[in-house]
């Protein structure tokens, strides 16, 4: 196996060793109905003795995503019913999505653009759609940001996202743009000094979100295209989702967020899975994420709690569903829990 390209389709998967030769049906299926890619960082750094691997569990397809509930839906945070023209979700009033782009490096099984990314996705913006997006964008005075969302924006070559930039710092009131991306994670080796040079625009700030689940994704390569990046100006939060076989440990989800602060990353959401077709196998309960969040809390620094958020179903936004700390006691008092659990009330009794 050529360990120099991604793994693509379940012939690949099963050659690199990641899948029993048994398995080509059931995998052909699933692929046949969402996009598969490994890209070779992430295939090198699966455990193949391990058959409970949380990168394997994040990239590998399963017979499970066949398996649809009556809850799950293929727009399950109403991208398009925010969509004033293709490219752009406008959901709030000072930002916008601009996704220029429905291609990964790699295909997170428990994707919420599951049904959008991908080959048979939505593909990249067409010229014309380009031009009304930024016109889109150069119209309304309220939009202070701008997020590139996709698919992975950074899979663009830095000739088109110099050009991106350069049309985004024509516009005074867009101060600030967001790229979302899993690339310094999954390919370090893209974030070089072409790309880190296309990312800035005179007059605006650039963030980078990175979207990383478990701390083995944080290996050295990665950590040092997250140096490159913040060395050169552009301040970096993270993204998660919390995940069943994956992250649903208050330890690792403590390692991966210190990972975070390590590399200068602050991090910023932790994300309640969403109704995805075929991702049920992913999801915990809401008060399972609640007590790993309170977890998280006894356990590690403030500059390490991501807010939890869930993204309520069809496009209403977002809401923090972190565990409650403080609760009304009725007589304009209230009832506060500390880290460890203990009580106490507010204000202290004299
Ligand atoms: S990188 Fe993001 S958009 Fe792409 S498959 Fe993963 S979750 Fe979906």
């Amino acid at each position: 196996m050529n360990a120099s390209r991604p793994l693509r389709t379940a012939g690949d998967l099963i050659e690199a060793g990641l899948l029993p030769p048994e398995r080509l049906d059931e995998i052909e299926q699933v692929a046949e109905r969402y996009a598969v890619a490994i890209s070779p960082a992430m295939a090198a750094l699966i455990d193949r003795d391990d058959p409970a691997d949380p990168i394997a569990r994040q990239f590998v397809p399963d017979g499970a995503e066949l398996h649809i509930l009556p809850e799950e839906r293929e727009d399950p945070i109403g991208d398009l019913a925010h969509s004033p023209v293709e490219g752009i979700v406008h959901r709030y009033p000072d930002r916008v999505l601009l996704k220029a782009v429905h291609v990964c490096p790699v295909y997170c099984r428990f994707c919420f653009r599951r049904e959008m990314v991908g080959p048979q996705g939505l593909g990249t913006l067409s010229p014309d759609a380009m031009d009304r997006a930024f016109a889109y964008i150069a119209s309304r005075p309220e939009i202070w940001e701008v997020i590139l969302t996709g698919g992975d924006p950074l899979v663009l070559s830095p000739r088109r996202l110099a050009e991106i930039m350069e049309r985004l710092a024509a516009i005074d009131h867009v101060k600030i743009v967001r790229f979302h991306t899993r690339v310094p994670v999954v390919e370090p080796e893209r974030i070089d000094e072409a790309l880190i040079a296309a990312l800035k625009a005179s007059g605006k700030t650039t963030y980078v979100a990175l979207h990383a689940n478990h701390p083995h994704e944080l290996t050295s390569e990665a950590r040092a295209a997250c140096a490159r990046l913040v060395d050169a100006g552009s301040a970096m939060i993270s993204q998660s989702v919390l995940l069943r076989g994956v992250n649903d440990d208050p330890d690792i989800l403590a390692a991966l967020m210190r990972a975070f602060v390590e590399t200068r990353i602050k991090p910023y959401y932790l994300h309640h899975p969403d109704l995805a077709p075929g991702t049920g196998h992913f999801r915990l309960s809401i008060e399972e994420g609640q007590k790993l969040v309170a977890g998280l809390r006894g356990r590690v620094s403030g500059l390490c709690q991501p807010a939890y958020i869930l993204d309520i179903p069809g496009g209403h936004g977002k809401a923090v569903i972190g565990a409650s700390t403080i609760r009304p006691t009725g007589d304009g008092c209230y009832r506060v829990s500390d880290f460890r659990g203990g009580e106490h009330s507010y204000p202290p009794e004299a």
